[in-house]
């Protein structure tokens, strides 16, 4: 799955399905779960001092989903679409929207920002 943080999808299964585009949250379970804002919403109720909510009472959170409910949304192409992944010249890989041909930004970049393996 090449869904990341910050991406915008359209949820096409479930209660919450619809076809306005809406951003994921976070990325759970190496891609196969997702949280979407306002997908998927409960309301969790909180004691007092809860860091979220100093005074208690209800919290609305967003549960993951099955990344297999969303697709991805092409700005350009205004609906969701499936990606692909395609080799740049300089060997770079990129994701590509497979309706219109236009990346969507690269593939395996954000590696870099992994914390570093500790060793001994
Ligand atoms: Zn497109």
């Amino acid at each position: 799955m090449k869904i990341r943080e910050g991406d915008l999808v359209v949820v096409i299964a479930g209660e919450d399905k619809g076809p306005s585009p809406r951003r994921v949250v976070q990325v759970l379970d190496g891609g196969k779960k997702i949280r979407v804002e306002g997908v998927h919403q409960v309301k969790k109720h909180v004691r007092r001092g809860h860091p979220k909510s100093p005074q208690g009472g209800q919290l609305e959170i967003d549960l993951p989903i099955d990344s297999s409910n969303v697709l991805f949304y092409c700005g350009h192409c205004a609906r969701g679409v499936r990606l692909g992944v395609k080799f740049t010249d300089d060997g770079g890989k990129v994701r590509v929207c497979k309706k219109c041909d236009t990346s969507v930004g690269t593939v395996g970049g954000r590696k870099a920002n992994r914390p570093a393996t500790v060793t001994g």
